[in-house]
């Protein structure tokens, strides 16, 4: 593995490509981690440069595709031209249970499919007339959301307005979501949004609702989880095991019922800390309910989240804790003994959006790999500080890096596997190198929990050790 000082040349040589203006901004996005720091040392959540490929989404992507699309009983409306929701559509594998077009509606793309005329004249009328049809073709709907594509905030149309109005007029909740792509610098600012808008559209209504809500004190929420290839049920399967009631999922096989009824619960479980930490600051402000952060991936991690989360409860919870980490013990022994003996020792490099880039690094060291560079596509601050708790010293560490940037680090620290995104995939694996897509699982998961474990160690196993590899060269060998 490269030293810190290897690593903060190869920076230096992979930026001189660059003008010196466009250099000298980069610089501050890229890091060489140094063991005992509490921070990576990079600068995030910035513009990102003209003129260089980055793979961030925009603000409508970090509401639709990420916080409001998974709730399966609404209906959101992409409200804009059609291309939006249409090149977004379903590409983040949010699994869910009912009937599509019926009770849910998750793989469905609704969009008011804006035209010249509508940027002249005005959205207004067609978006009331598309809730209208909703109302008449999809009755059992649990209410409906509209979520801003650009040309909607360019032309100033009045959604709010439509929505006060249409809400009324149908008696179910319709939410006006102003996550016009140009806000903010990336999708981060979507999620940010999107949580807003529960908090000012949602919860107020539902407080009314509560009042005949039965608790129990092992009430639960997920928050922050997707539910990408069956994530958040390979959760909710341990959380149940020791005994916790969970009573709303936000927002992967989620429904509006479970959001409404989340300000009940007794501690809100957060494992997508950047998308959702917003809402749950609120909870814990005006609900008083406490939020914790714990992590799925890998045994390691798994065990020690299922006993922090069982300390917040009394002593049967924290049995049952111990009780479900050693029935489970067997299961995982058998995955690292079939897997890491095939993959230990492997590096890898991450690159992907606000959670995983850390998250997952204990899966990969519980199956004997090692981290040796790994950035974020929209992370802030705190995600960095974050991270030092998981990654060793002179790791490689690059922000909101450039197609350009990851190529060329790649090229030199020549990890066995790359780990990123689908806009990475085809690049990488034209080069002969081992990828799998850590957005969307690579078609396949769960990756959470023990069961999703077993299913992530072979997929490593699958891509890494493919005999494909061996029939194309890269191009450094040639
Ligand atoms: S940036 Fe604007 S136009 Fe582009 S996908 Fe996002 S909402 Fe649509």
């Amino acid at each position: 593995m490269a030293t810190v000082e290897e690593n903060k040349k190869l920076i230096k040589d992979v930026l001189a490509t660059y003008p010196e203006k466009t250099a000298k901004k980069r610089e501050k996005h890229l890091n060489v981690y140094e063991e005992g720091k509490d921070d990576c040392g990079v600068k995030s959540n910035k513009q990102s440069l003209p003129g260089v490929m980055t793979t961030r989404g925009c603000a409508y992507a970090g509401s639709k595709g990420v916080v409001w699309g998974p709730i399966k009983d609404m209906i959101h409306i992409s409200h804009g031209p059609v291309g939006c929701g249409y090149y977004s559509w379903s590409g983040r594998r949010n699994y869910y249970i009912g009937t599509t077009g019926v009770d849910t509606f998750g793989t469905m793309n609704f969009t008011s499919d804006f035209q010249e005329r509508d940027i002249v004249f005005g959205g207004d009328k067609k978006l009331s007339k598309i809730i209208d049809e909703i109302e008449e073709l999809f009755p059992l709907n649990g209410g409906i959301s509209i979520q801003s594509e650009c040309p909607v905030g360019l032309i100033g149309d009045d959604i709010e307005s439509v929505a006060r109005a249409k809400s009324k007029e149908i008696g179910k909740s319709v939410v006006p979501v102003r996550c016009e792509g140009f806000r903010g610098v990336s999708q981060s600012l979507g999620h940010h949004i999107a949580n807003d808008m529960i908090r000012d559209w949602v919860f107020p209504a539902a407080d009314a609702e509560n009042a005949e809500f039965e608790g129990t004190p092992y009430d639960v929420a997920i928050i922050g989880d997707y539910n990408i290839g069956g994530d958040a049920w390979s959760s909710r399967i341990l959380l149940e095991e020791i005994g916790l009631r969970v009573v709303a999922q936000w927002s992967g096989d989620g429904t509006f019922t479970e959001m409404k009824a989340t300000p009940k619960v007794k501690l809100n479980l957060i494992h997508c800390y950047r998308s959702m930490n917003y809402i749950s600051r609120h909870m814990e402000e005006k609900y008083g309910i406490p939020w914790l952060e714990y992590n799925f991936f890998g045994p390691t991690k798994i065990a020690e989240s299922l006993r922090t989360i069982a300390e917040r409860f009394d002593e049967t919870i924290q049995a049952k804790a111990e009780e479900v980490i050693k029935k489970y013990q067997k299961q995982c022994d058998d995955v690292l003994a079939k897997y890491r003996p095939r993959l230990e020792g492997k590096t890898v490099m991450m690159m992907v959006g606000g959670l995983r880039p850390r998250h997952v690094v204990p899966a990969f060291q519980d199956l004997g790999m090692k981290m040796i560079g790994t950035g974020y596509e929209f992370a802030h601050g705190d995600d960095y500080k974050r991270t030092t708790k998981y990654v060793d010293d002179a790791t490689l560490i690059y922000d909101d890096a450039t197609a350009y940037e990851f190529e060329e680090f790649v090229k030199k620290l020549k990890p066995d596997l790359v780990a990123s995104g689908v806009k990475e995939k085809y690049v990488f694996q034209k080069m002969a190198l081992p990828f799998r897509q850590m957005h969307s699982w690579d078609y396949s998961g769960p990756y959470h929990g023990y069961d999703g474990f077993a299913i992530f160690a072979r997929d490593m196993d699958l891509a890494l050790n493919s005999p494909t590899w061996g029939l194309v060269g890269t191009p450094w060998n040639k």
